[in-house]
């Protein structure tokens, strides 16, 4: 009993002389790591179009379906998302959409302010995911490594390389 007592008061004044590590929010904001899973956003390629090809993959991976798209065509046939819709009531800020995302378009924000009193306004249409930067990767376009079409002979892309010749595995 006095051992437990004593372990106590020493803990009590070892704290009193450390630095304490309460954040006095809302004035002053906590650091966020950079791989923290909040707001979800929608980004932009380098040239300022956006990343987003509506392949589905995202809503297909969220486990609670809260993502709705519609997807349409350009006229060089580059798709995009004509509507874009995640309910944030029921998002679990999971990361598998972001994971799911062969080109990087949606991401995981370090926005973590999105208490609302009305629930609609969780609801975030495409104007509202929609951001005019490419969040954690500014310089990668998937279009101009994967183009349009088909512009090249198989191992004359980018990043292909040269096809492999399985005869030359043979003894
Ligand atoms: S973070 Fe998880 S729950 Fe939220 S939209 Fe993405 S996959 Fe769905
Ligand atoms: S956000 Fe990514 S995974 Fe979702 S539809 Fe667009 S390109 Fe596909």
């Amino acid at each position: 009993m006095i051992r437990e007592l004593i372990d106590g008061f020493a803990v009590t004044w070892q704290k009193m002389f450390s630095k304490p590590v309460t954040v006095q929010y809302p004035e002053q904001k906590p650091h966020i790591p950079e791989r923290y899973r909040g707001r979800i956003i929608l980004t932009r390629d380098p040239s300022g179009e956006e990343r987003c090809v509506a392949c589905y993959l995202c809503s297909s991976a969220c486990p609670v379906d809260c993502i709705t798209i519609q997807a349409t065509e350009r006229e060089d046939g580059r798709r995009y998302p004509e509507a874009f819709r995640i309910n944030f009531n029921r998002c679990i800020f999971c990361g598998l959409c972001a994971e799911a995302c062969p080109t990087l378009a949606l991401q995981m924000s370090q926005d973590f302010e999105m208490a609302e009193t009305d629930p609609g306004r969780l609801i975030y249409e495409k104007d509202r995911l929609l951001v005019d930067h490419g969040g954690k990767y500014p310089d990668y376009s998937f279009w101009d490594e994967a183009g349009t079409a088909v512009t090249h002979a198989l191992g004359h892309g980018r990043q292909d390389l040269p096809p492999s010749d399985p005869r030359s595995n043979m003894p």
